[in-house]
């Protein structure tokens, strides 16, 4: 695994790999690795003849005033350690310094790209978020030249943005690989922020999957969506220790919510704040039609 700091540095591997013949494939992460980020760089490793670049970036411009951008766990020399002990590590590790991806500074107005999308569910909490994260992607697209890149399906809204802007403003010229949810032995979603979990966050976390499986089961066996997410949301809620921002289910397609009478593929989105700690996750099931 070579390591790489600069886009000048990065440019000689990309131009080699290329002259080799390979498929360039990036992992955007902000470090921090856990097993899930381990996972995208499996699926990346499942590309015929893949050049796996992994990125690890800290993105300030995806962290609001007073969010965790200063507390965010950075640890680049155990992820080092522990990405070159796999069997099939990353090419290349990139870990551009903030003044190479923001050579205009970091007040410097970002190219909006989110709409309206970027003000609903994680946008809420999170204003400028999604901006930020599409602005720090479409640059690593930009200086790799990615053929595929490798998205956790844990990250629902930005996994969404990304497509679209790929769409947009790509030409559909990258292929995404859409990696499912790597999870605790008790379903809670794997996450660099869980290390923030008091013993009493961290006891309540699993509730989040248990929630969104029962309003799955409950749906499937023909209950109102609206009755219940309602239901849950009582669960889920429980000040002052959680506090449920959202539970939620939108059309895969479209990320719009859904009515009581939509059939198709739906995405049940949920974010709780435990003991400070943010935590969002989601799965994806099919609503039939009524029989
Ligand atoms: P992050 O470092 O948290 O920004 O995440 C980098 C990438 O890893 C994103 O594509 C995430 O969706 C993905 N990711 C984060 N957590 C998980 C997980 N538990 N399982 C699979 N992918 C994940």
């Amino acid at each position: 695994m070579k390591l790489v700091e600069t886009v000048a540095a990065l440019e000689v591997e990309l131009d080699a790999a290329r002259a080799a013949g390979k498929t360039i494939v990036l992992v955007p992460t902000m470090g921090a690795l856990h097993e899930g980020h381990l996972s995208l760089i499996e699926e990346a490793n499942q590309v015929a003849d893949a050049f796996v670049v992994m990125s690890i970036f800290v993105n300030p411009t995806q962290f609001g005033k007073g969010e965790d951008f200063e507390r965010y766990p950075r640890t680049l020399a155990t992820d080092i350690e522990v990405l070159s002990k796999l069997a099939q590590a990353p090419a290349v590790l990139f870990t551009p310094a903030v003044e190479e991806v923001y050579p205009a500074g970091l007040d410097a107005p970002l190219k909006p790209r989110a709409g309206a999308l970027g003000s609903v569910f994680e946008g809420i909490a999170r204003p400028g978020h999604f901006e930020g994260m599409l602005n720090v992607v479409s640059w690593f697209f930009e200086v790799t030249k990615p053929e595929v890149a490798v998205f956790g399906a844990k990250d629902a809204q930005q996994l969404f943005l990304i497509k679209r802007m790929i769409h947009r403003e790509f030409n559909d010229s990258i292929a995404i690989i859409e990696a499912r949810t790597v999870r605790e032995e008790d379903y809670l979603a794997k996450s660099s922020r869980n290390r923030f979990l008091s013993p009493e966050a961290r006891a309540y976390a699993p509730n989040l999957f248990a929630s969104m499986i029962q309003v799955q089961e409950e749906i499937i066996e023909g209950e109102l969506p609206t009755v219940a997410l309602a239901k849950a949301r009582t669960i889920l809620d429980r000040p002052p220790l959680a506090k449920l921002d959202y539970l939620a289910l939108v059309d895969k397609s479209t990320f719009s919510p859904i009515s009581d009478e939509f059939s198709g593929e739906a995405q049940l989105l949920v974010a709780v704040v435990v003991d400070g700690v943010r935590l969002i996750d989601n799965i994806t099931f099919y609503i039939q039609e009524p029989a």
